[in-house]
């Protein structure tokens, strides 16, 4: 069947708005809208209408009934002249029911909903219901038509045009700030705000601050994830944060040195835009002395994988105070030392950790021991190690669970009362 035959059928068999008609061909001729082809396909279809008048006066007022039903207005001067008086019901778009010519409407009532919310870039999305997609691919069988295209894509390319238009706002499919659905056929806006991403690090000077805030805290807010995320929360107007840390210590244990990466992630901000340095400095003013941030900045959805990657990854260096239970002498310490150094340490997960971490046997390098005498049964340890290695059970050796352990080496039971995590560097 040739083009304008199919064009023929389609029209006369279904009444489709210009735009539902035109996407049928969308990759034909890109230059022009779905809605503009549509058109100009009608206005050929009256053309040829007005010609078949001469030779087939039935097939021609079908055909001019059918387009004037489908809205093609100039389609009634042709109806007019093969038959006077004629009562013409406009049908509703078969496939859309009308939705596409009200696109305006419903990209103004989306642009809208960003009020209030503040973003420089949003994505749109389309909900369209299952039956006006069958009826779309119902008629892409019947006819075998090859280029056409999804009316999601034509409802969200549209609709994004137009709020880039009326909010100034771009649109950016792969990590948008705002990502609107609307809903077909009523245009309903469903506003997802996506997470704000920030990251920095932070040094931990005093033991006794929780990393994160845990069910049994009693709530006095003291934990590093409430500490930087509330300024945060509150300045962005969000209603939830997540914590994302490069690994953690106990609460128990100091981090200094360069300090531990982390990313707060902000649930729905309001806003986006918010004075870092200021947020950083107050909270640095308001726990000196306890704990620090350092390079408080934006990042994006990617910072929280690197930076659970960095965690584990990392070389870190510990420093431990070591109390044993009979008293040792330097030359002990200088024999300890190359015993420790580039051992393998078989670890199973630590008894302390079993309820939150899978029991299984880890295999982590300890890359160096430095010993010194602090008195005669306490020792002050640096260790550089591989991430992930648990230092308190590299000391007391957890019932045998982490072997060889500074206790079995030392042959004297072991234990860390004191812990301090001085450096975090990428492993290589
Ligand atoms: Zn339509």
């Amino acid at each position: 069947m040739d083009f304008l035959e199919t064009c023929k059928n389609i029209v006369t068999e279904y009444p489709l708005c210009d735009s539902c008609l035109g996407r049928q061909f969308a990759s034909l001729d890109r230059g022009f809208g779905n809605k503009e082809k549509g058109r100009a396909l009608k206005m050929l279809l009256n053309v040829h209408a007005q010609a078949l008048a001469q030779s087939d006066r039935k097939g021609a007022f079908n055909l001019a009934k059918a387009l004037a039903e489908s809205g093609y207005g100039p389609s009634l001067a042709t109806l007019k002249k093969l038959r006077r008086k004629l009562e013409i019901a406009p049908k509703p778009c078969y496939i859309c029911s009308g939705s596409m010519d009200k696109l305006a409407e419903f990209a103004a009532a989306a642009s809208n909903s960003l009020n209030g919310v503040e973003c420089s870039t949003v994505a749109v999305g389309c909900r369209v219901p299952l039956e006006v997609e069958e009826k779309e691919d119902e008629l892409k069988s019947r006819f075998k038509l090859r280029h056409g295209e999804n009316i999601r894509y034509e409802v969200t390319r549209e609709i994004g045009a137009r709020i880039e238009r009326l909010t100034g706002k771009t649109i950016d499919k792969i990590q948008p700030d705002v990502t609107l659905i609307v809903s077909i056929p009523g245009g309903e806006t469903e506003v997802n705000i996506n997470p704000v991403f920030f990251k920095g690090k932070y040094r931990k000077l005093v033991p006794g601050i929780p990393q994160t805030k845990s069910p049994w805290q009693d709530g006095r807010g003291g934990s590093i994830e409430e500490i930087i995320g509330t300024p945060l929360l509150e300045q962005t107007r969000g209603e939830g944060m997540k914590f994302h840390g490069a690994g953690r210590e106990d609460a128990d244990v100091r981090m200094t040195g360069s300090g531990r990466p982390f990313v707060i992630e902000i649930i729905r901000p309001k806003r986006r835009s918010v004075d870092l340095a200021e947020i950083q400095e107050k909270i640095n003013a308001e726990h000196e002395g306890r704990l620090q941030v350092l390079g408080l900045s934006k990042a994006d959805k990617k910072a929280v994988s690197n930076v659970k990657i960095f965690g584990e990854k990392a070389k870190k260096t510990y420093r431990a105070i070591i109390k044993l239970d009979r008293e040792i002498c330097e030359a002990d310490l200088r024999k300890l030392e190359p015993k420790l150094e580039n051992a393998t340490i078989y670890q199973r997960t630590p008894t302390r950790v079993l309820k939150r971490r899978g029991d299984r046997v880890r295999q982590k390098r300890l890359y160096k021991a430095v010993l010194k005498m602090v008195s005669p049964d306490t020792i002050e340890a640096i260790f550089q190690c591989e991430g992930g290695l648990y230092i308190k059970e590299l000391i007391n050796g957890d019932s045998g669970r982490t072997r060889p352990s500074f206790s079995e080496l030392a042959g004297s039971e072991a234990k860390c009362v004191e812990l301090e995590v001085t450096d975090i560097e990428e492993g290589a």
